[in-house]
Parts: C-alpha cells; structure tokens; sequence
C-alpha cells in the first residue's frame, strides 16, 4: 500500500498517510481535506547509478574472439 506525503492547504500541516482507493484523506491537524499531494517518499530516491554493465568477452572490450585487444589491431 503506497504512503503518501500531504500538505495540508488549511493549516500547512504536513504529514504521511496510507491512502485507500476512494478514500480521501483529510488533515490530522484541523481534518480540512484542502490537501496538496506531495511526492511519496519511496519516489524520491533518483539517483542509481546508470549501472551498464558491458558482457565480457574474450577481448575484455568489444568481445572479439581472437582474444584481448584484437579489435584494435586492424
Ligand atoms: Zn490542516
């Protein structure tokens, strides 16, 4: 069940909450459901390293059957 990070356009308040289909939170604080829907705070971890991970073959670089450095050799 996803948790979500509200504000609350009444009071300001802020706070997380597990949010059901069709249920529509309201505010903890003064229950005013005048909520702005901040970003869950599973989604703001952005930055993974762009992991490319190269096949290793017999040339350790291109994958050339001859073995390592034979794709340079022209
Ligand atoms: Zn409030």
């Amino acid at each position: 069940m996803p948790i979500y990070e509200y504000a609350c356009g009444n009071c300001g308040h802020e706070f997380e909450t597990l949010v059901r289909s069709g249920a529509a939170p309201d505010c903890p604080s003064c229950h005013s459901t005048e909520l702005r829907k901040r970003l869950s705070v599973f989604a703001t971890a952005g930055s993974t390293a762009a992991a490319n991970p190269v096949p290793a073959g017999p040339c350790g670089a291109c994958g050339h059957p001859d073995g390592p450095g034979s794709c340079a050799l022209d």
